[in-house]
């Protein structure tokens, strides 16, 4: 079998229907507007389509009951005990087709999985997937089903063993919560503490429960970190967690709502910190799973202004090839008319002026201290 050498870059306008509604932030235009910045940039890109999950490829993650209730939602019929499983709340609503349209999210990092599982492909982009914060009998955070995890149990079904981390803004709990207790997958979740921000999870005290006890690693920082703390953070833990595990793949959440401009979270990420931060996980895949790396997007609610140039960076960083600073007047043409705001025509940012920003820095230095401690005495 030919092994595909480039990433691979799942696309299915289906994925569009994932629509949570006019007023919410989530936008599911998003990967159309990354794959329309990259092509504007002369990539040659490797789309490949794919198909819906399957009911039976959802339920090897969550449960019947939950399943069936939103598949009741989801054709318009009443589900009087919605709000138990999590649906039907301003954050995650029931919407017409959303039993259809996720599990069209889902087929998307599913099918990255197969590619990667078979040997087909190395590295394989599903933008729409990064939906981590459903779990086995709930909905939440905007997502429906986790897509994340039905890729991870087909991977390990497989007898592979993968190591998934998490750079969205907010705590990876859905699929930390789905592996707790499984020692084949390790998960890695750096986002901003949950002292305040959803899901309020994610402690460097979550380590995991039975024989999955220290395959569980939360890195919670300080709101407005920025790119040198937080890339910081992840070489203290990423290298050790992943030379100590021996993964076969890498599976990576890679929200872009750690961005400063984004209006939900508060880190203080800038377009060529994501850079280094995608191109220093992708550089690790290198040495420690053979380059095997499955990449989702996930969270970014500046959906214009930041997320395509941040998710642009993690095709460029799979891929190996460098952008050039400027953003193409074509694309800039088609897109501006859409945002309220004047869109950035350069890929750099200026990042904020923190006054606190040493204390953040030595805070968050402390708090990879005590996870690595906390770690050793598993
Ligand atoms: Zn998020």
């Amino acid at each position: 079998m030919a092994t595909l050498s480039g990433t691979v870059f799942l696309f299915n306008p289906s994925t569009l229907e994932y629509d949570l509604g006019q007023h919410h932030p989530f936008k599911s235009i998003r990967p159309k507007a990354v794959k329309h910045l990259l092509e504007c940039y002369g990539v040659t890109l490797q789309v490949q389509d794919f198909t819906a999950a399957t009911l039976e490829d959802i339920l090897t993650v969550h449960s019947r009951g939950y399943v069936q209730r939103v598949i009741k939602a989801s054709g318009g019929e009443p589900v009087s005990d919605a709000l138990e499983y999590g649906i039907g709340t301003s954050d995650t609503p029931i919407f017409p087709k959303m039993h259809e349209a996720t599990s069209s999210v889902v087929g998307g990092t599913l099918q990255a999985a197969r590619l990667i599982a078979s040997g087909q492909a190395s590295r394989v982009l599903s933008l729409a997937g990064g939906l981590h914060h459903a779990q086995l009998s709930s909905g939440g955070g905007f997502c429906v089903y986790n897509d994340l995890s039905v890729a991870i149990r087909a991977l390990t079904a497989q007898g592979l063993r993968v190591a998934y981390l998490d750079v969205d803004a907010h705590h990876g709990d859905g699929v930390q919560w789905l592996h707790y207790q499984e020692n084949n997958v390790l998960t890695i979740s750096l986002h901003e503490t949950g002292r305040y921000l959803f899901p309020g999870t994610g402690s460097p005290f979550e380590l995991g429960r039975g024989e999955g006890l220290g395959y569980s690693l939360n890195v919670p920082l300080e709101p407005y970190t920025q790119d040198h703390s937080y890339l910081e953070a992840l070489e203290r833990i990423l290298e050790p967690a992943l030379k100590w595990f021996c993964p076969d793949v890498l599976v990576v959440q890679g929200g872009a709502d750690s961005h400063e401009f984004d209006p939900l979270a508060d880190l203080g990420l800038t377009v060529q910190g994501y850079a280094n931060v995608y191109r220093y996980i992708v550089q690790l895949a290198e040495q420690y799973t053979n380059g095997k790396i499955l990449a989702t997007g996930g969270g970014g609610y500046a959906t214009l202004h930041a997320v395509p140039r941040v998710w642009a960076q993690l095709y460029a960083a799979l891929e190996g090839i460098q952008l050039p600073d400027t953003i193409p007047a074509a694309w800039l043409e088609f897109w501006q008319p859409k945002s309220q705001e004047i869109l950035p025509t350069t890929m750099t940012d200026t990042p904020q002026e923190i006054p606190r920003l040493e204390q953040i820095e030595r805070e968050n230095a402390k708090t990879v201290t005590q996870l690595l401690e906390a770690w050793g005495k598993r």
